[in-house]
């Protein structure tokens, strides 16, 4: 079934409600939404592309952006968004490889933009700005507000969503109707969507939290959105007494927790914080409940498989903890001899359900490498079964995710989980965050190295955090040197490059 028709089960009776609103003051009516929808899918349909022809799109984000993924699944064709960060060296990249049969752009980009898509034979070009600027909505505007959504199989694709390039470059994760909106269903009931919910919405939409997660999650329950361009904190100051869910990566909510007007009287209409994209530290998990006493709930989940586990709604709430499998996923912790691990040993996380991608666009090999003989895909994603955590024990049905596979440390012969050593770094004093990566070693072949944040005006001693580990963890887990930097190198998505780290700092 297409993924569209699954989401309009949720729009509500009375189309004059509100679907969207802008910090600008506009407002969208569900009318609004399904009309302006239709417009751009007849736009689309009448290019006559192929079954299975790609969309791509880089464009600032507004509400019709939305409506233009909505449009895309609508008419059958395949979504695929763009990091707004990439500049015309890696849109080259992903247009060769993609090659959409059309693109959309922002019109001030539209002068390189538009060559690269004619290297890659893209017949059309169109421009979306902010303002409702650019050809799209003009062309569109000439089309009925009608539309009948194209009948799609489940296994259909619905999106290609490339990967955040954490570990390396981008990978195409192939989506269908099926992946995505079985897990705007299970979401939805796992979170207890509500009448009334209201979702601020500040994630960028060209990557799995946004445009999925928090999207759909709002769509498949009719609920109104809060539209903001992107992160910001008087904006979220200002709107979450109006909202009820928030999702954000946790950046959000350590910088609602730097801002001193930020307390309970601002969450005092919240239902629900979720958080994801990365690890959430216990100390942001403590100091959210201390100040407004919410409960983060934190998930798990990646561009490949959206949603896989999730820490539950009104059961517990763990800090370092990712939750449970969600329902019709299946999730295992193998070791590297492919026996399952009991509880609290490590092992690599593989997974099975409705919602893993069936691969990576034009990647066979690479896709053939990351499933096991028996169909389960290989996260890459290194975790555990209950154990305990610096904030206290963990229960055993519980998923913690101690790191990724590449970023493990092997020094020695013995493996390091850098995330061991980062939580016992990340509570010392003036300490605000870290990182620790494997770098060359003559001896160990690899040894171990920490880069630390300080906390504002803190001033930190390399020689005293190693000598403060030393009492703690095993010797050949403490790090060789430690450096100290002003800020840690992230990504789009908020997440630690930590192969930049390790091309930076190559000796002990
Ligand atoms: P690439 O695959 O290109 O290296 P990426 O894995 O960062 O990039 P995404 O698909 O955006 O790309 O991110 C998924 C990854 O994010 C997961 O595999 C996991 O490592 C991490 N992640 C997501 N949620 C959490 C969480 N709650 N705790 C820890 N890690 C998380
Ligand atoms: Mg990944």
């Amino acid at each position: 079934m297409n993924l569209y028709s699954v989401l309009e089960t949720g729009f509500p009776k009375d189309k004059t409600a509100c679907a969207i609103e802008t910090p600008e003051g506009k407002y969208y009516s569900w009318d609004d939404l399904e009309k302006a929808t239709s417009k751009l899918a007849n736009l689309l349909s009448s290019l006559e592309l192929p079954k299975g022809s790609r969309i791509a799109v880089q464009v600032e984000k507004s509400p019709e952006a939305l409506f233009l993924y909505l449009a895309t699944i609508k008419a059958g064709l395949v979504y695929l968004p763009l990091n707004t960060a990439y500049q015309s060296a890696e849109i080259e990249y992903f247009l060769d490889n993609a090659k959409p049969g059309a693109v959309i752009c922002s019109p001030k980009n539209f002068a390189w933009f538009s060559q690269l898509a004619f290297k890659a034979n893209t017949e059309f070009v169109f421009t979306l700005g902010e303002q409702r600027d650019g050809t799209l909505l003009e062309r569109a505007a000439a089309h009925s507000d009608q539309f009948k959504t194209v009948a799609r199989q489940d296994d259909d694709l619905a999106a290609i969503l490339y990967t955040s390039g954490t570990t390396g470059r981008s990978k195409g994760a192939m989506l269908s109707h099926k992946n995505l909106s079985s897990n705007a269903k299970v979401l939805k009931d796992f979170w207890h969507w509500q009448k009334g919910d209201v979702l601020l919405h500040a994630l960028p939409i060209f990557h799995v939290h946004g445009l999925f997660v928090a999207s759909h999650g709002a769509l498949i329950n009719g609920s109104k959105m809060i539209w903001l361009p992107k992160l910001d904190i008087a904006q979220l100051l200002k709107y979450l007494p109006q909202s009820t869910v928030m999702m954000g990566v946790p950046t959000f909510y350590t910088r609602l927790l730097a801002e001193p007007k930020f307390d309970a009287k601002v969450c005092a209409n919240m239902r629900l914080f979720i958080a994801g994209s990365a690890p959430l530290l216990t100390e942001t998990f403590n100091d959210f409940i201390a100040r407004t006493g919410h409960t983060i709930l934190e998930r798990y989940g990646m561009s490949e498989t959206a949603m896989l586990t999730s820490n539950s709604y009104s059961g517990k709430r763990v800090a370092g903890a990712v939750g449970v499998p969600l329902p019709g996923v299946k999730v295992r912790v193998v070791g590297d001899d492919s026996k399952l691990c009991g509880v609290n040993e490590v092992g690599n996380v593989q997974v099975q359900g409705p919602n893993v991608f069936s691969g990576y666009w034009q990647m066979p090999e690479k896709t053939k490498e990351e499933f096991t003989a028996d169909g389960w895909f290989k996260t890459g994603d290194v975790g555990r079964w209950g154990g305990s955590t610096t904030a206290g024990p963990v229960p055993d049905e519980y998923l913690c995710i101690v790191g990724r596979s590449k970023d493990l440390i092997i020094s020695g012969g013995y493996n390091i989980y850098p995330k061991e050593i980062e939580s016992f770094i990340d509570e010392m004093t003036g300490v605000e965050e870290s990182a620790v990566i494997g770098i060359p070693h003559p001896d160990f072949g690899e040894a171990v190295l920490a880069v630390v944040v300080p906390k504002k005006g803190a001033e930190l001693d390399p020689a005293g955090i190693i000598a403060e580990l030393k009492g703690k963890i095993a010797n050949f887990k403490v790090p060789k040197r430690v450096i100290i930097v002003s800020e840690l190198p992230r990504n789009a998505m908020g997440k630690v490059q930590k192969n930049i780290l390790r091309q930076e700092y190559t000796t002990a």
